[in-house]
């Protein structure tokens, strides 16, 4: 696995401040796990915060969140990797 490019503190949780648990691929779905992977788009995660926590506190099936968390994928890509056709042509779509 790479390391991942968003944040430097690696053992705790980037959305509440806990300690990590698990990692959140920015970028998700069939397919896009493994390119967020590959490109170091992911945060530490407590397990609350990822997928255990209401559905208010969690990212995943959270609708708004799981599309904020593509945007910033997409943003954070766009700052540290490539352009944005770049992007578009790597993950089949544009979030922003
Ligand atoms: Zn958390
Ligand atoms: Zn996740």
């Amino acid at each position: 696995m790479k390391k991942g490019i968003v944040t430097e503190y690696k053992d705790i949780c980037f959305f509440c401040g806990a300690p990590a648990e698990c990692e959140h691929h920015l970028l998700f779905g069939s397919g896009t796990r493994q390119l967020a992977d590959k490109d170091g788009l992911k945060v530490p995660s407590c397990n609350k915060c990822h997928n255990m926590g209401q559905i208010n506190e969690r990212i995943h099936e959270n609708p708004m969140a799981e599309k904020l968390s593509k945007m910033l994928g997409q943003a954070i890509y766009e700052s540290k990797i490539g352009t944005r056709e770049e992007f578009r042509r790597r993950y089949g779509k544009s979030y922003l």
